[in-house]
């Protein structure tokens, strides 16, 4: 048995999980929510823990 932990990006907003990052030039990292249209620098990222059996 594996198990799997990944990191989730969740829109702020509206809590979708279909967020994009977005490559900034002097800023460094946005991110877009595509649910929404969201465009920030604030995520939410979460540890999902994925068992694999
Ligand atoms: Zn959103």
């Amino acid at each position: 048995m594996i198990t799997i932990t990944r990191k989730i990006k969740r829109c702020p907003k509206c809590g979708s999980t279909d967020v994009i990052t977005i490559a900034g030039m002097m800023t460094g990292y946005k991110y877009q929510c595509r649910d929404c249209d969201y465009i920030g620098v604030l995520i939410i990222e979460e540890d999902v823990e994925k068992i694999d059996e």
